[in-house]
């Protein structure tokens, strides 16, 4: 272990200097990066950028500051964190805006995250109109989250269970015997139900619409719980017997509440509605909170407002107030002023449609970083490095020049900014290139240059150098040939340019009414590739979200563990989701959704690439067949690490162990039994090919696909994965471990190794996350493949090479929010960028030229 390095104090020459970094794939790097500037970091995917960024500097930078604060935690720390590399000198502390991080609780919102909450409730606690004779409030009442200021009845929630007639009888024109009551529970009980009704003397052969409302209402709301003794009339061999009526109210509420099974607790929830909260209509407030208004504003109408309207707000109430108390009025314009500024960075970053009370589990990693790096701003931080990953995803080029004066702003307060970037425009920007390639993996890891944007010119094995300087592109590398068994014909690899495909009809989506989309008319073109592009907040997700409820509007489980069933409109059909949109002609064409979304593949460090694809069932079919496994009597089974038998029980088959650090939550070290391989010796012994299984798991996607070429249905997995870029990933590597991009092209690949011809639609939001401009290219042609097999591929792009190649574009506008949501153009690149109305258009031409 390196002994601690000299401080900052002692390199005064204004140079981060690293050595003999080994980090992952790096090459015994040295580098000298400029503090006080602007560094990108660029290299194609796996080339070794986020190790050489994060996982050297930041996590050098993180390892002196946890010695510095616990040294006793030392040891422990070294067992995990630390970097792989000699010296690094002249090293600031470092702060990290990763995208990858975990998903945020939800009961985090815009304004907790950027702690804009804080300041408005202390505006209305200190500043606020109060009615006659009500007593000052402390700021926390204004809180849905603390005791004192959540809602009694929604526990600070905002959102309430509640069920209705129409509810819980979905069908009123059958009769009780014919299932009305939907939400009773099915089978012998719900029989048993029928019958004690029957017996108290209700008819339930009529259609239920015939029912007295006074019945209908004992029925389903009533909290009596009558007993009665039940004679069953069809069937004379049963005995009688004492049965209990629940109302179907009381039967849902139950189940939602006691009921340990999962499903239950759905299907209870499916004949609720889940709306606002009565008592503080979904604010999580007390009502002597909500009374204080600011220019007749409640806090909870504050919280509503966008952020631009908020900006409008905070103006007018700062200074004339109603009331002519001196003391208040000077409390209340120094913190609407500072509530103001911080405001205005966030409309500065294309962010001004977001309210303070949206729900963080809904804003793109996109959107959650550039608040993040908005409040870093107002930190006070100085003298720091901030390690930023791709801090343009998810903006349109109109708003990465506001981005960039954000940047700007961190540097001339006396920061350094290093950024992980793709996006070529921001780069050239910067006041210092870190170039990592030449390739991926093991044929990556090396700095190729270091120095002012321009001097790259120089470097011919860049990667990089054509995509930020101009010049020719290289060819793509042939594909390889085995993935096209399934009489997929060869598509053209670089499209010409007017090279259109021409869509076979389209979906038409008649009326669209959600978010800021307000009885919109979309037509989305079948057999094609569309872009749908627009500044951020315009609508593009939504409009997606539409497409994919129309298509299929059963309701979507949460991120599943495994691939994503395939879904077709003709499936059991469940609870609809609520349809956003008239009328759709052209459904009828399409006979599968697939979402290739960048949610995480699972959750947790248990799924990873090899389980996720299904390759690792084929390996351990393949160790259960060896000599060794038959003569110990191992099955498949056994070699995984998610069942009790071949697993390390140490660790319970994860590798790690949690380790308890007084000032360190969640801090995780390898386990000392199995060192990380997971499973027990007994397991180990078995090796096949020279491998156990273990060091399969260890096996990148590149070395994999020599070791496993054997294995068919492996090797078809493997190479649809090296087709996408992700050649460099570790097959045992954890879920958690990847990006939201690496999520995508993961979810990809396993789409394109079972592709089919067949009219399937699929959706893809912003998939060159996180993408080197050479790796688009790659992506591009895997959607062609899809199209040109008779799929329709819809992206939201902002990569404007992406949209220039594409048959059709969607260009949404104007602007965000509810200055967005319409259709500013629609047809070829060609048409849309001559198109005088579009704010993308003068970009879209560029990338025509
Ligand atoms: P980039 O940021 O350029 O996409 P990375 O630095 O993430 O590249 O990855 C560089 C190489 O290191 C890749 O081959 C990748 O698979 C490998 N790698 C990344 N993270 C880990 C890890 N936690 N353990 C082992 N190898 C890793
Ligand atoms: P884009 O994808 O073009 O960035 P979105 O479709 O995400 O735009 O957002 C369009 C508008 O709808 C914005 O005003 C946004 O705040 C709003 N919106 C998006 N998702 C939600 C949501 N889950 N809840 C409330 N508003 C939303
Ligand atoms: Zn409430
Ligand atoms: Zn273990």
């Amino acid at each position: 272990a390196p002994p601690t390095q000299p401080a900052a104090e002692d390199a005064p020459d204004g140079f981060v200097r690293v050595r003999g970094a080994r980090e992952n794939n790096l090459k015994n790097v040295d580098v000298d990066v400029p503090r006080d500037a602007i560094v990108a970091f660029t290299g194609i995917s796996g080339s070794g950028k986020s190790s050489l960024a994060f996982g050297t500097i930041f996590a050098e930078a993180q390892r002196r500051y946890f010695e510095s604060v616990a040294p006793y935690a030392r040891r422990l720390i070294q067992q995990g964190n630390n970097p792989r590399v000699e010296a690094i000198t002249g090293l600031p502390p470092a702060v990290a805006l990763q995208q990858r991080r975990g998903t945020p609780s939800a009961r985090s919102s815009v304004g907790t995250v950027t702690t804009l909450s804080n300041s408005l409730r202390m505006l209305f606690s200190r500043a606020g109109d109060y009615p006659e004779g009500a007593g000052i409030l402390y700021s926390d009442s204004f809180s849905p989250n603390t005791a004192t200021g959540a809602c009694p009845v929604c526990h600070g929630l905002g959102t309430a269970h509640t069920v209705s007639e129409q509810s819980l009888v979905p069908d009123p024109t059958l009769s009780i015997r014919d299932g009305a009551v939907a939400a009773w529970p099915g089978a012998w009980q719900g029989k048993n139900l029928r019958d004690i009704l029957s017996h108290l003397g209700y008819d339930v052969d009529v259609p239920w619409r015939e029912l007295p409302k006074k019945d209908r209402d004992w029925i389903l709301f009533t909290e009596e719980r009558p007993v009665v003794e039940v004679t069953p009339k069809r069937d004379r061999v049963e005995k009688p017997y004492k049965g209990q009526f629940w109302s179907a109210r009381s039967h849902v509420l139950h189940t939602l509440a006691d009921s340990k099974s999962a499903a239950m607790r759905d299907r209870a929830l499916s004949f609720m509605h889940s709306g606002p909260c009565p008592n503080c209509a979904g604010s999580g407030l007390k009502p002597d909170a909500l009374a204080v208004t600011i220019d007749g504003r409640n806090i909870a109408a504050m919280n509503a407002l966008s952020l631009t309207e908020l900006a409008a707000a905070l103006q007018t109430s700062g200074t004339a107030g109603p009331h002519a108390d001196g003391s208040r009025e000077a409390v209340a314009d120094a913190i609407s002023k500072d509530l103001l500024q911080r405001v205005g960075v966030l409309v500065d970053l294309g962010l001004g449609y977001l309210s303070l009370g949206r729900a963080t589990p809904t804003l793109s990693p996109g959107e959650m970083q550039r608040l993040r790096i908005a409040t870093q701003l107002r930190s006070g931080l100085f003298g720091v490095v901030y390690v930023l990953d791709e801090p343009s995803a998810g903006l349109h080029p109109a708003d990465a020049e506001p981005l960039l004066e954000v940047l700007v702003r961190l540097k001339a307060s006396g920061n350094t900014v290093f950024l992980v970037e793709h996006n070529m425009d921001l780069v050239r920007r910067a006041d210092w290139l870190v170039d990592v390639g030449p390739r991926a993996g093991d044929d990556g890891g090396q700095v190729l240059y270091s120095g002012p944007v321009a001097g790259l010119a120089d470097v011919q094995e860049s990667v990089t150098r054509p995509y930020l300087l101009g010049g020719p592109t290289p060819s793509l590398p042939p594909r390889p040939a085995d993935t096209d068994d399934d009489g997929t014909p060869p598509s053209p690899d670089d499209r010409a340019e007017g090279d259109r495909r021409a869509a076979r009809g389209g979906l038409q989506l008649n009326g669209i009414t959600l978010h800021n989309l307000q009885d919109l008319d979309v037509t989305v073109p079948l057999g094609v590739l569309t872009s749908v592009t627009g500044v951020s907040g315009a609508g593009k997700s939504t409009l997606l979200e539409v497409v994919s409820r129309a298509v299929d509007p059963r309701p979507r489980p949460g991120a599943a563990d495994g691939p994503e069933e395939p879904s077709g409109p003709a499936g059991p059909a469940g609870v609809a989701r609520q349809l956003p949109v008239a009328a759709v002609p052209g459904l009828e064409v399409v006979d599968r959704l697939v979402q290739v979304d960048q949610r995480p593949i699972g959750r947790t460090p248990r799924s990873n690439l090899a389980t996720y694809t299904g390759l690792f069932d084929s390996v351990r079919r393949e160790f259960a067949a060896t000599e060794a496994a038959r003569a110990r009597g191992f099955t498949a089974s056994r070699f995984s690490f998610n069942v009790a038998g071949g697993r390390c029980e140490n660790c319970l088959g994860d590798g790690w162990v949690a380790v308890e650090l007084l000032f360190l939550p969640g801090s995780y070290g390898p386990c000392p039994v199995c060192h990380g391989a997971r499973f027990n010796d007994e397991t180990l012994e078995v090796e096949y090919r020279g491998r156990n299984i273990a060091g399969v798991l260890g096996l990148s996607v590149d070395a994999a696909s020599d070791f496993l070429t054997d294995i068919p249905a492996a090797a078809r997995s493997l190479a649809t994965l090296r087709e996408v870029g992700l050649g460099y990933l570790r097959l045992g590597q954890p879920a958690t471990e990847l990006s939201g991009g690496e999520a995508q092209r993961i979810k990809l690949a396993t789409e394109l190794q079972r592709a089919r011809r067949g009219h399937t639609l699929y959706l893809l939001d912003e998939p060159t996350t996180g993408l080197h401009p050479a790796d688009v290219r790659l992506l591009l042609r895997q959607l062609n493949r899809l199209v040109d097999a008779g799929n329709t591929v819809v992206v939201v792009e902002h990569d404007m090479d992406v949209v220039a190649a594409s048959d059709w574009v969607l260009d949404m506008g104007p602007s965000g929010g509810a200055a967005g949501g319409r259709v500013m153009a629609a047809g070829t690149p060609e048409d849309v960028a001559a198109d005088a109305g579009s704010r993308t258009a003068p970009y879209l031409a560029k990338a025509l030229a």
